[in-house]
């Protein structure tokens, strides 16, 4: 079979193999539990299926042995931005490396520090009900993140209904921060992970942890 390495077109890609995923139901984030406000993921990513496929026909067979069952899964726009074209193994697998971006990052030493300080104004929030936002600070959504990320990793919650009340309200309240203006979770995730753009770690984008190396050797 001679394969063609097609440009990336992720509109092009996604209509290409739109027949081969299996759309589930919900309204909140598989991965973390937020609020998914109509948002999906495909897993695997469209990227994946584009770059096994190499412009060349592949048939749904082909592409349910290499890769499982594809589905359109509830997703929200931060976890789906911090999966990039990530393939991953299973849910968990794919809970850590969006949490990845939000732990402490031992480049910078102060960080951590930063990262502790993000819990400090979520619980005098919910002590003291303060009326200004607490959620412009990057530190505090990623609290929330890995809280909820790590917490369901390591099953000190079973499911979304073992959420701690702080954790729900801290939440649903990110949520509406983030809706409250266009293009505002983006630019959020970027400012939790410390990016400026993408482009900075093109890695992250187009072959993350070398999965597609891996998958181009065998
Ligand atoms: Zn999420």
């Amino acid at each position: 079979m001679v394969r063609i390495q097609g440009k990336y077109n992720r509109r092009d890609a996604e209509q290409r193999f739109s027949c081969v995923y299996e759309a589930v139901s919900g309204d909140r984030c598989i991965y973390c539990g937020m609020p998914n406000n109509g948002k999906f993921d495909h897993q695997p990513p469209v990227y994946a299926l584009h770059r096994f496929s190499a412009g060349a026909l592949v048939t749904k067979r082909q592409i349910r042995e290499q890769f499982g069952t594809c589905q359109l899964v509830p997703c929200c726009t931060i976890c789906n931005m911090g999966l990039g074209a990530y393939i991953g193994c299973d849910i968990n697998d794919r809970r850590r490396e969006i949490a990845d971006w939000f732990l402490p990052d031992n480049r910078y030493p102060g960080d951590k520090l930063i990262l502790v300080m993000g819990y400090g104004p979520i619980k005098l929030h919910f002590k003291y009900r303060q009326t200004q936002s607490i959620y412009s600070f990057p530190a505090v959504g990623r609290a929330i993140y890995i809280s909820a990320l790590t917490g369901l990793m390591k099953d000190r919650y079973k499911s979304f209904d073992d959420f701690p009340d702080w954790l729900i309200e801290a939440q649903r309240e990110l949520n509406q921060w983030l809706h409250a203006a266009p293009k505002r979770s983006g630019q959020h995730f970027l400012e939790m992970a410390r990016l400026e753009s993408y482009r900075l770690v093109p890695s992250a984008r187009s072959d993350p942890r070398g999965q597609f190396s891996n998958m181009d050797a065998n």
